[in-house]
């Protein structure tokens, strides 16, 4: 693996090899914390993090809506707040079955040249390299041109409302910036011969629904091919596909260019094509990788899937009430309120559609500085990649950030090894960051952050 690690260039803010070992400790521990959202707990993650910060007079605040909810938000101040870089990380995971992984999801255990735990990727490893990088910058007494601030916010996988939502509504005082670097970006990815690393411009936006259909209940010795649950289930298969709307943003353009650019002859163009019209059996043809085709229907579509189905309590009732929550994410261009008009309608009037939780798709302006200094940086760490904008059909805390015209860039480096798929390891059993590509992406963002704030 071409893992370079120890800084690369004497800028202000290269790290040791000791902070790089102090990195890796404080991102076990951080691993070790369980912050499974629900029900959160961050406040365990915020406690470590302040005792790090205090115990090297770094100045912070905690903020918590809701108790255990803790978020927390330093600032090295060089007295130019407007123009900040903000270092952005949620302290919360998703759940993990201890059964199904190889080791603890919650033990902060480095064995195989990995550090093993829910978070690693997503995105304890940022969290470790942001904190690791206003600790450096703290004790090097730099004189900063521009403040540098950090943010380890709860709530990120669940709608952000108890993390950086409620920080952008109460206290945008504490997060006045020009630009962010939070997930999801900055790993390397093989696409035929070449190497591209995606860098978020944009994220899709959300709604949560919950549809209900209702029917009369009775006993299940007599069916009724009207009830509650064959109506929900006449409504969802209009949605089967998962594919609501064939659509395009700049974004998705813009990678599916850069990918196509890697690809030779036919299979470049298929790319291209992809943008024209892209069927499910199209994009399996186009991408036999499953994890792909996947990935190209997301940033090319609204989408819909059923995550939630509930309805009946007893074997021989027939249940009154059947219902399902729809997961409906809608690329930037287009307000999600229209989306869900569009999809009750596409559901019938069978059903009942409400807004349980959404969110605002957002997209970050690419011509800046910053995008420059990434650019570079990458160039430096990894000559052969080319930096590629890219969409995250997920959303993030650049929801929050956006909204008080932060430009956030999904931008959390890690250098992958071979064969080592991304997306098939975040949110899943043994999720873990390659040792070495941590420590690289460590040095790649104090190159970022020097560039930024040092100057
Ligand atoms: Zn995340």
């Amino acid at each position: 693996m071409p893992a370079a690690a120890g800084p690369r260039a004497a800028h202000a803010l290269a790290a040791t090899d000791r902070e790089h070992e102090e990195a890796m400790y404080h991102l076990g521990n951080l691993l070790g914390l369980d912050t499974s959202n629900p029900p959160g707990n961050e406040a365990a993650a915020v406690r470590y993090v302040a005792g790090v910060l205090g115990a090297e007079r770094v100045p912070f605040e905690v903020v918590e809506p809701v108790p255990g909810r803790a978020s927390l938000v330093a600032r090295l101040s060089a007295h130019r707040p407007d123009e900040a870089l903000l270092l952005s990380a949620h302290t919360d995971v998703v759940p993990a079955d201890p059964a199904r992984w190889t080791h603890p999801p919650f033990g902060g255990r480095v064995a195989d040249g990995f550090a093993w735990g829910r978070g690693a990727l997503d995105m304890k490893h940022m969290l470790a390299q942001s904190l690791m990088a206003v600790l450096i910058a703290n004790r090097r007494g730099l004189v900063l041109g521009r403040d540098l601030v950090l943010a380890a916010v709860a709530d990120g996988e669940q709608g952000c409302a108890n993390g950086s939502l409620h920080l952008a509504a109460r206290r945008p005082d504490l997060l006045r910036a020009r630009f962010c670097l939070t997930e999801a970006g900055g790993f390397n990815l093989r696409v035929g011969e070449r190497v591209l690393v995606p860098v978020g411009v944009a994220t899709k936006g959300f709604a949560w629904l919950r549809v209900t259909a209702k029917g009369e209940g009775g006993h299940g010795s007599m069916p009724d091919e009207e009830s509650a649950v064959w109506r929900l289930m006449g409504a969802l298969r209009r949605i089967e596909s998962g594919l609501v709307e064939q659509r395009l943003c700049g974004a998705s353009i813009d990678f599916m260019d850069a990918v196509a650019a890697c690809l030779p002859g036919a299979r470049g163009l298929a790319v291209h094509a992809l943008k024209v019209g892209s069927s499910s059996a199209f994009l399996r043809r186009v991408m036999p990788d499953r994890e792909q085709s996947r990935y190209f229907a997301a940033i090319t579509h609204d989408t819909a899937a059923v995550t939630i189905l509930r309805a009946g309590s007893s074997e021989n009732v027939i249940a009154d009430t059947a219902e399902a929550i729809v997961d409906l994410r809608v690329l930037p261009g287009r307000p999600v309120a229209q989306a869900v008009e569009a999809l009750a309608a596409r559901l019938g009037d069978d059903v009942d559609v409400t807004v349980i939780r959404s969110g605002a798709a957002t997209v970050s302006e690419r011509r800046t500085p910053m995008w420059d200094l990434i650019e570079d940086a990458i160039g430096r760490a990894l000559p052969e990649a080319r930096v590629a904008p890219w969409i995250l059909p997920g959303f993030s805390d650049a929801m929050a950030w956006s909204s008080l015209g932060i430009t956030t860039y999904g931008f959390a480096p890690v250098l992958l090894p071979p064969g080592f798929s991304y997306s098939k390891l975040v949110h899943a059993a043994d999720e873990r960051v390659p040792v070495d590509g941590f420590r690289w992406g460590l040095d790649v963002l104090l190159d970022v952050v020097a560039g930024w704030c040092c100057r």
